[in-house]
């Protein structure tokens, strides 16, 4: 197939991420990529600045995940989960719960983060169902999140840019409360916990869970909240009787520069999603995990089992991927990393902050985020992105940056100075 027939059936027959099939917008046929460079068919060459949304940590085509994959697809690929076991998925519970929150003791693999999700909202309502208390069904999110594109999860994100407009009336609602006003690093208000509380008051007999992105929300804003933000909405959750779902989704694996998000507030959540980089972004898997008492009450249920069980579940290949891709992790110097990238990101991007265009410029661990007044005209900017040679996507009026941890100091300077002059343009 020449490059012209790719493109010409791509286009004609293939969907993309949210795009029209009517009017796509172009798209950049890839041949290989590896460490931080996406190598195109035409031969240009892209510094990559996005990971493959937040996944590839240690940039593409490592040896050693490599090598991991290899070794176990000359064993088996697949084999179910219902009946049978195997040494990638239970070896990679094993490295996984010492890095999670000291609580979780159970573990459900699941496909997609969007999975993960729903079975951690699954979760919460059976726990309260066995609990015997069936009216508790709501969830309560805060606003600009985003928590996957599956049914549930959709409902619990933002309802402005996310897809509530859109599938109104056939989504259960759930109860918003504003975006936590104090950032990260500003000093706390204790004014900002009043809406969760109030929530909690009032509907706390009706609300099974809060599911929150803690720290950073990642695809619905691009924002950074206190830490206190979480501690009280743990005080809450225990006092009001409503389980604390920690969606870490993106910020797991060292992106905000913890290993868990959790971690900046020391404060731990009852159940807890983690998917995007746990395979180093070789391969789509999640976790979510949950404490022992929420698993045994599920279980002591009318059901008297937890109800989910996906076809590709503990799928060994992205099982012992992930396995090698956590040791990897953990064994580079990936605080010093992340905190080298941070440092430069601040550094760099601060320019930005001056041009007229643009609202804000923050950073927080190896996540750099520009954010415009306007919405950006997407296309354009996507073709002076691969012109200049890095790859980066924006969202609305977000232009941001989460580079693989292994970015060099030059590339990552290449990234920012290329953005920084087209944003300037
Ligand atoms: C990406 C993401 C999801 C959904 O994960 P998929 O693998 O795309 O289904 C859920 N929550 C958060 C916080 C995410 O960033």
């Amino acid at each position: 197939m020449t490059t012209d027939e790719l493109l010409r059936f791509d286009r004609a027959h293939v969907w993309h991420p949210y795009t029209s099939t009517i009017n796509p917008l172009p798209v950049f046929p890839v041949e290989r990529a590896e460490g931080v460079t996406i190598y195109l068919k035409d031969g240009r060459r892209l510094i990559d600045g996005m990971s493959s949304w937040w996944a590839a940590v240690h940039g593409y085509n490592h040896p050693v995940l490599n090598a991991a994959a290899e070794q176990q697809l000359r064993k088996m690929s697949h084999v179910m989960f219902g009946g049978l076991t195997h040494e990638p998925a239970v070896e990679l519970a094993a490295k996984l719960l010492p890095i999670l929150p000291p609580s979780m003791e159970h573990i459900f693999f699941a496909d997609s983060g969007s999975v993960a999700v729903e079975v951690a909202m699954k979760m919460a309502i059976q726990y309260w169902q066995a609990c015997g208390k069936p009216a508790k069904h709501a969830f309560a999110t805060i606003r600009s999140g985003y928590h996957g594109d599956t049914w549930h999860a959709m409902s619990v994100c933002d309802p402005v840019t996310g897809m509530h407009g859109l599938f109104a009336g056939s989504l259960p609602a759930q109860y918003f409360l504003p975006q936590p006003p104090v950032h990260f690093r500003e000093a706390w208000d204790e004014s900002a916990i009043e809406p969760l509380r109030d929530l909690l008051e009032q509907e706390g007999s009706h609300i099974a869970a809060l599911i929150l992105e803690p720290i950073v929300q990642g695809a619905g804003g691009m924002y950074f909240y206190s830490p206190h933000y979480l501690t009280r909405a743990r005080e809450l959750c225990d006092r009001y009787g409503v389980l604390l779902i920690f969606d870490e989704i993106a910020t797991g694996f060292g992106r905000t520069g913890k290993l868990f998000a959790w971690e900046w507030a020391g404060v731990e959540p009852d159940i807890m999603c983690i998917g995007k980089a746990l395979t180093g972004g070789y391969l789509t898997l999640s976790a979510t995990a949950t404490s022992a008492p929420v698993a045994s009450t599920i279980c002591g249920g009318e059901a008297g089992c937890f109800m989910h069980g996906p076809t590709f579940m503990g799928n060994p290949l992205a099982c012992a991927i992930a396995s090698a891709s956590v040791t990897l992790l953990l064994e580079s110097d990936w605080q010093a990393r992340v905190r080298r990238i941070e440092a430069q990101l601040e550094r760099e991007l601060a320019p930005a902050a001056g041009l007229e265009s643009v609202r804000e410029v923050r950073v927080l661990g190896a996540i750099g985020v520009v954010e415009m007044k306007e919405p950006v005209d997407m296309a354009r900017l996507q073709q002076r992105f691969v012109e200049e040679g890095i790859w980066v996507r924006p969202f609305g009026r977000l232009v941001y940056l989460m580079p693989p941890f292994i970015i060099k100091p030059e590339e990552l300077s290449f990234l920012t100075s290329k953005l920084l002059k087209i944003l300037s343009e």
